[in-house]
C-alpha cells in the first residue's frame, strides 16, 4: 500500500534532478543520467590525487589517495556539496558513495581495505545538522565495496575554528589536537580508508590520519567526495 501511495505521489510530484531540476525517471535517484555523466570525475590515479598524495606523505605514510569529484567554485560539485551539507540531503551523500564505490569495485579495490572510517564532526555540529555528510558518503561506498564502516572509531574532541584565514602552520596546530581514537584495538593491524567530504588544504585528514597511524593501523588510505 505504501509503495502504491508513493508511486501516486511521484506521479503528481515527480522527484527532480538535484542539478538541472528536470523530472527524474524511475531508474534515476537524485541525479538525471545526463548530469550524472557530466559530473567532473577525477581520474583515479591522476595528477590531482598524486598531488594530494605527495602532500599527505609528508605527514604520515599514506598508501593511496582516492577522490571522486573535482571541486570548483560555482561548479556542479559545489552545488551537490551544499545540498548535502546545508540543505538536509543526507541520502545524496550515500548515493554519491554508491557511485564511487561501484567504480572502485570495478577497478579491483574490494579487497583493499578492512575498514572505512569517516572524519567525524564535532557533537555540536552533528546535532545541528543531524548527520555527518562524510559518514553518509562512507555508507554508500561501503555498499559498493563490501567493506564495513566504523563511524565511532574516532571522535572529534574539539570543534575546529574556521580554517580559511590561517597559515598552514596555524591550521595544522588548530586540528592536531582535535581527534581521538576510541578503541585502539579496532585500529591495530587494519587497512583503513579514511574519508572526508572535501579536501582543500588537507589539514583535517592529516590530523585524523596521524591519530590512526599512531594507534597502529597497518595501512592508511585517504578518500574524499571531492578535492579542490
Ligand atoms: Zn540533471
Amino acid at each position: 500500500m505504501k509503495d502504491v501511495f508513493r508511486e501516486f505521489l511521484n506521479l503528481l510530484f515527480p522527484p527532480l534532478c538535484a542539478l538541472c531540476e528536470e523530472a527524474l525517471v524511475k531508474s534515476e535517484t537524485f541525479l538525471c543520467t545526463n548530469c550524472k555523466a557530466d559530473l567532473p570525475h577525477i581520474q583515479l590515479h591522476g595528477e590531482r590525487s598524486q598531488f594530494l598524495y605527495q602532500k599527505l606523505s609528508a605527514t604520515f605514510p599514506v598508501k593511496q589517495v582516492f577522490a571522486y569529484l573535482l571541486y570548483q567554485k560555482a561548479g556542479s560539485t559545489q552545488k551537490l556539496l551544499q545540498l548535502l551539507k546545508y540543505k538536509n540531503y543526507p541520502e545524496l551523500g550515500t548515493e554519491l558513495g554508491r557511485h564511487f564505490g561501484t567504480r572502485l569495485a570495478k577497478e579491483g579495490y574490494t579487497e583493499a581495505f578492512d575498514l572505512i572510517v569517516p572524519v567525524p564532526l564535532h557533537t555540536s555540529k552533528f546535532e545541528q545538522r543531524g548527520y555527518n555528510q562524510s559518514e553518509m558518503f562512507a555508507n554508500g561506498l561501503s555498499e559498493g565495496l563490501g567493506v564495513p564502516v566504523d563511524a565511532e572509531l574516532i571522535i572529534r574532541i574539539k570543534a575546529s575554528s574556521t580554517q580559511t584565514r590561517k597559515s598552514r602552520i596555524e591550521r595544522w596546530l588548530n586540528v592536531s589536537t582535535i581527534f581521538e581514537v576510541q578503541q585502539i584495538e579496532n585500529v591495530r593491524g587494519k587497512r583503513i580508508l579514511l574519508l572526508d567530504d572535501v579536501i582543500t588544504t588537507g589539514a583535517t585528514v592529516e590530523a585524523c590520519g596521524e591519530v590512526l597511524v599512531a594507534a597502529g593501523c597497518t595501512e592508511l588510505s585517504v578518500g574524499a567526495i571531492a578535492i579542490a
